[in-house]
């Protein structure tokens, strides 16, 4: 039968999601809103709104918001002045989209490995890597799971770097008592379609200084100058969030709790259910740090057809995604690669990630553990 979204909690209609939005009465509300008023592009009231709600959340003053996470870690490394011969420290597992605005603004990303245990950016690596170019450290918070910011903090104080959080995976998730993206000196966060809340397409900027930000906000809307008669001062961007997807993102932020309380859930039946495969390892959480698990992935530490098995779990309708390639394999970044990467590496080779829409009543959960135990 053919199933549309309405549908889904239809038990006919029911499939397991790998990350899936969910969108509900709530989302509909706010978007009908936003049509209604004829504010469907960048001015309206929902973008303010979102801003200021999504900023409460995080316990920060002021957030800006973006047309992508990928235009707010641009802006982010723009706004700190970083260019052409400076080295920006990155993660070699990560989405493509860490790494790409470092290019976009002339400098050289440095890739280091990972640790086994977190999967996020190794400290002791980070700090191999620090030369006298280096000019910042962009802590991925993997998964959702953060990184271990304490030594990232410590390693950017002692030789003057910028830190920069490519939160885009880890709203709500938390580093002592500290929200992930509120740390370092800026937090970039993704509101696209798969992330922990989505606006169809969009992304936030964090920071405690205010200055900064106004500058971002000036510069994602073409460096307009209000005060002086539309005046351009600057080389701007059009990176502007609009109304209707801030419409969307306002329902998802009251929704957030809800999500996350079930995307730990999922963690936790995983974790159980799985906890008996001895060769089957789980992403850890650094002991400061709580993930907001926005997707749960695995690494089996036996040979393991990731493709076959992805395959079979396909058979029985369950959507799986390999491990992010090292962005050491893709063209653009081939030349960067001067370690081994070893546990990059050794996550993707063997590693997958499992359904964590939260869209998935429990007992698909229990049904995906279940398959993957038989098949393995
Ligand atoms: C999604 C993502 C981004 C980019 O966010 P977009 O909103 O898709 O541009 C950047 N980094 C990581 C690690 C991501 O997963």
């Amino acid at each position: 039968m053919n199933c549309s979204y309405t549908d889904l909690m239809n038990t006919m209609c029911r499939k397991v999601f790998l990350d899936a939005p969910n969108i509900g009465d709530l989302e509909k509300e706010y978007l009908a809103k936003a049509v209604d008023s004829g504010f469907v592009s960048t001015a309206g009231p929902f973008v303010p709104e979102f801003e200021k709600k999504f900023a409460g959340y995080l316990n920060v003053e002021r957030a800006v918001s973006t047309q992508s996470g990928t235009a707010a870690l641009h802006m982010a490394l723009y706004e700190l002045g970083i260019g052409e011969g400076d080295e920006v420290i990155v993660p070699a597992l990560t989405f493509v989209a860490t790494i790409n605005p470092v290019v976009y603004v002339g400098a050289t990303p440095v890739i280091v490995d990972v640790s086994d245990e977190t999967w996020t950016i190794d400290p002791q690596e980070v700090r191999k890597a620090v030369t006298s170019k280096t000019k910042a450290i962009i802590a991925v918070h993997l998964y959702g799971n953060p990184c271990d910011m304490d030594s990232l903090t410590a390693i950017s104080q002692e030789y003057g770097l910028y830190l920069i959080e490519d939160a885009t995976e880890s709203l709500g998730a938390t580093y002592g008592s500290e929200q992930t993206g509120t740390i370092g000196d800026i937090g970039c966060f993704s509101f696209n379609g798969n992330k922990v809340i989505t606006t169809g397409g969009g992304g936030m900027v964090v920071s405690d200084d205010e200055e900064k930000l106004n500058h971002i906000k000036f510069l994602i809307n073409q460096a307009k100058d209000k005060s002086s008669g539309n005046y351009h001062p600057e080389v701007g961007f059009n990176y502007r969030m609009t109304n209707i997807e801030a419409a969307l993102g306002l329902a998802q932020i009251e929704r957030l709790d809800e999500f996350l309380m079930i995307k730990r859930k999922f963690n936790e039946i995983y974790k159980e259910r799985l906890k008996g495969t001895k060769f089957i390892r789980f992403q850890q959480e650094h002991e400061s740090a709580e993930s907001c698990w926005w997707l749960s992935c695995i690494v089996f530490e036996k040979k393991v057809d990731i493709p076959l098995l992805q395959k079979k779990l396909k058979e029985k309708s369950i959507p799986t995604r390999r491990i992010f390639m090292p962005v050491t394999e893709f063209s653009p970044y081939k030349k960067y690669k001067r370690a081994k990467l070893k546990n990059s590496y050794h996550i993707y080779e063997n590693g997958l990630c499992l359904p964590s829409s939260t869209l998935n009543p429990e007992k698909s959960v229990y049904y995906v553990c279940k398959v993957i135990k038989r098949l393995i």
